[in-house]
């Protein structure tokens, strides 16, 4: 026993996934499809997609935003999650990636839920407060491009409703954000974004080693 997180070898992650995934059949067929990628690794691991569906139903979100769609496997986790007039506005700026996830979203039957608009995400986000889509939104997942998480997250901020939380990936980057030798630009990027985040007190913050690292923050 340790009072740390505990560190998870191939059985452990075996048995976890054994007791507790419960993965919805078109999820596991768009990972299968996924899979078979050279970028494979950018999708989010079936227990985060689950952990994302737990707090979307704990939270009961009615309109989230993604940013970062890829294959849409977290866009997929979360439509599934909502109500049935649930929402989610999905960006991304690829269609290569998102031509794949479509067909999923309909086979799951949830392509009603799912608005998907490519572009850059920046854009797309300014274009929604332009719109008067401030305050609207009940639940975020930021999963792009590293170098604009501050700006995804400042524009999220305004997007979200206070109690709104917005979920954001790779915030332990493989171990990277520890190693100061490291200054690839996405990783000097999530170590500024998660130094900013540690002092922001517009909201509550919680940092869990679940993938590669998630933080939820709390519009206060
Ligand atoms: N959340 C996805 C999942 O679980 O499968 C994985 C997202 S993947 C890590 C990152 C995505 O961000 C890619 O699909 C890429 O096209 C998109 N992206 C990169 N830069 C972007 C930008 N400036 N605007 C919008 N999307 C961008
Ligand atoms: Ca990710």
């Amino acid at each position: 026993m340790s009072n740390r997180s505990i560190t998870l070898n191939d059985d452990l992650y075996g048995y976890l996934l054994s007791v507790s995934l419960r993965e919805h059949p078109v999820l596991e067929e768009l990972r299968k499809r996924t899979a078979r990628l050279p970028n494979a690794m950018m999708q989010i691991s079936p227990e985060q997609g689950q952990f994302m569906q737990w707090l979307i139903g704990a939270l009961q979100v009615r309109r989230a935003i993604e940013v970062g769609v890829f294959t849409g496997y977290s866009s997929l986790s979360t439509a599934l999650a909502l109500p049935a007039d649930g929402e989610l506005i999905a960006l991304d700026i690829s269609t290569e990636y998102t031509d794949i996830a479509r067909p999923y979203w309909k086979k799951a039957g949830v392509d009603q839920r799912i608005q998907l608009r490519i572009g850059p995400a920046l854009e797309s986000l300014r274009a929604l407060l332009a719109a008067g889509g401030a305050g609207t939104f009940d639940f975020a997942f930021v999963d792009a491009d590293k170098e604009n998480y501050l700006n995804y997250y400042e524009a999220l901020l305004q997007l979200v409703h206070t109690g709104g939380v917005i979920v954001v990936d790779n915030v332990l980057w493989s171990g990277r954000v520890a190693d100061e030798s490291d200054t690839d630009s996405a990783t000097v990027a999530l170590r500024e974004f998660n130094r900013k985040l540690a002092t922001d007190e517009r909201v509550a913050l919680s940092m869990l080693p679940v993938g590669d690292g998630l933080t939820l923050a709390r519009k206060l």
